[in-house]
């Protein structure tokens, strides 16, 4: 018998409902149960593969090659699983599918109305991510905030579900508590409102996580449930903290997921502490550490100094985080505005200061030349780099230009009259493009990657094959490969297919410098920060920490 729990949020957006949603499934997890996590988001856009990450924070990629919503990231760094799109849908898939059922005489002459058939399609998708994944428990996360009029016809999909299923679906609310004055003291209001608002759409909260400043206390948790006819300790305080990976155990210290088990009346079973244990020696082995390490990511999604749209590269901080931590560092990550190097030159000297730069994926002309420039910079000062998708497509142009010397070369997605163009748009996404087809059709999700023996890829991945997660249009042109390699370019992990005509098509899905010559110059077409999890770091990112930690 499945069981459902359907997370929301109250007051306002970005309170943590994605950490929420995947700590309860992770502590579910502890207690012997099979979870899984789907993501709702209110948007009409099918996928989030056409949402500025400025707007809407970094787009994720899963294996399929479903383009979605960050907190899919965070799900799988927390539950150590690889997810699909089973697992997430928009308003606008969710009308895309109900309308091609529609034209396909699914419903055999009926008329289609919002209300039933949005909710029931809702409900019909989550049952499908249970078949698969065959979780006992499925928990659900509603994008957005209660009270707007986009999210409505979700909550309407637990009510019909509750009544269907009285035992077996519950609500939790992750409320945000402002503060006021000199007592920092907690205001309850505007969360007693978010209930209200669930209440007059049919819903009652069964717990109410109060995320806050700092911890909750009894007469304000009280408060709470005497106004919204909860009990006091199914208002659980949820403050803010630090590490995000703490999260599950701050929970479990108010017994979250024994109170969860109780209403769902599902039993303790097979309680084994060990994987809860081994989660808090991970975190106790954190918090002791004080070994900083210092890193800098060259990107433009942000600007120099205090205000960083940190959301945007969420999934590459997380990957540093879990790399450093488990070689016993702390990891520093500085922000730093590409375009700051177009204009002063003079300014690359700061990258002296780390001992680690990253350049992130990225599109579009904005601060390229400066991402360019810093790349130099690193290769001549031998100051560890890691570039990432975009970040290795120009680490490649770079090259190009200053040690193979052929002057002006560039990528065609910025330059399409370029002289050597060494990053080149594949003919079949040329054709897509021409037709204006955007949505989902770049080279996207997991492709395999063939690596080279002797190199700093096969020392990471202690393997010859690895499958990595994609998501770009562009790709080092074949007709340049000879070149960058004669020059000392490593292509040390390939994609290689066979063309309908037999040719080969050789694709560079790894670069690096020899080890002798740079200690760690290495560019990724893929995307390694979206596979690292808190239990697993990502080997490239190991190996780069690894050699930044030595600088
Ligand atoms: N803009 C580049 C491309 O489309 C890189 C994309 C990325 O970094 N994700 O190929």
């Amino acid at each position: 018998m499945t069981k459902y729990i359907f997370i929301c949020g109250g007051v306002m957006s970005g309170v943590g409902k994605g950490i929420a949603t995947a700590s309860i499934a992770r502590i579910l997890n502890w207690y012997g149960y099979r979870t899984t996590c789907i993501k709702i988001d209110p948007y009409v856009n099918v996928d989030a593969g056409t949402m500025n990450p400025i707007e809407h924070g970094e787009v994720f990629v899963l294996k399929d090659g479903t383009e979605c919503d960050q907190d899919m990231g965070h799900y799988e760094r927390f539950l150590d699983v690889e997810l699909t799109r089973a697992n997430y849908m928009t308003t606008g898939s969710i009308y895309l599918s109900l309308i091609q059922k529609e034209r396909s005489l699914y419903f055999d002459g009926k008329c289609v109305e919002v209300v039933p058939h949005v909710p029931l399609e809702v409900i019909e998708k989550i049952d499908k991510a249970q078949r698969i994944t065959r979780a006992d428990v499925v928990i659900t996360e509603i994008g957005g905030t209660v009270g707007e009029y986009q999210n409505l016809i979700f909550l309407e999909a637990v009510r019909i579900l509750k009544l269907r299923k009285p035992d077996d679906v519950i609500l939790v609310l992750v409320s945000y508590l402002p503060y006021q004055g000199e007592g920092m003291e907690l205001k309850t209001k505007p969360t007693q409102y978010a209930i209200r608002s669930l209440n007059s759409a049919g819903l009652q909260p069964d717990f109410v996580l109060a995320r806050a400043i700092h911890s909750l206390d009894e007469p304000r948790k009280w408060k709470i449930a005497f106004n919204c006819n909860l009990k006091p300790q199914d208002v659980i305080s949820a403050p803010d903290e630090k590490n995000i990976y703490q999260i599950p155990l701050n929970f479990e210290k108010d017994d979250l997921g024994k109170k969860i088990l109780k209403k769902l009346k599902l039993p303790i079973k097979n309680f084994s502490n060990a994987n809860k244990l081994k989660w808090a020696k991970r975190i106790e082995r954190i918090s002791n550490l004080n070994n900083k390490i210092q890193l800098a990511v060259v990107g433009k999604y942000f600007q120099s100094g205090k205000f960083v749209l940190a959301d945007a590269y969420i999934s590459v901080i997380e990957a540093v985080k879990h790399a450093s931590w488990y070689l016993g560092y702390l990891p520093h990550i500085d922000w730093l505005n590409s375009e700051d190097f177009e204009k002063d030159n003079t300014k690359l000297v700061v990258l002296k200061n780390y001992q680690g730069v990253i350049i992130p994926g990225g599109f579009g002309k904005r601060g390229v030349e400066g991402k360019i420039k810093a790349i130099k910079f690193c290769r001549e000062n031998r100051i560890p780099l890691l570039g990432l998708c975009y970040g290795l497509q120009l680490m490649v142009v770079e090259f190009a230009r200053n040690v193979c010397h052929l002057k002006g070369a560039h990528t065609t997605e910025i330059d399409s009259k370029t002289k050597h163009p060494v990053i080149d748009i594949l003919e079949s996404q040329k054709n897509l493009l021409r037709e204006k087809l955007y949505g989902g059709t770049m080279r996207l999700g997991n492709w395999p990657c063939y690596i080279k023996k002797n190199t700093i890829a096969h020392q990471a991945y202690r393997n010859y094959v690895a499958i990595e997660r994609h998501r770009h249009r562009y790709e080092v042109n074949p007709k340049y490969q000879n070149i960058l390699q004669e020059n000392g370019l490593i292509f040390s992990g390939i994609y290689k297919e066979k063309r309908k005509d037999l040719s080969s098509l050789v694709l560079a899905e790894i670069i690096e410098l020899d080890q002798k010559v740079h200690p760690f110059f290495v560019g990724t077409q893929f995307h390694p920060e979206f596979k690292s999890t808190f239990l697993s770091p990502h080997p490239l990112f190991l190996k780069f920490i690894l050699n930044a930690g030595r600088k």
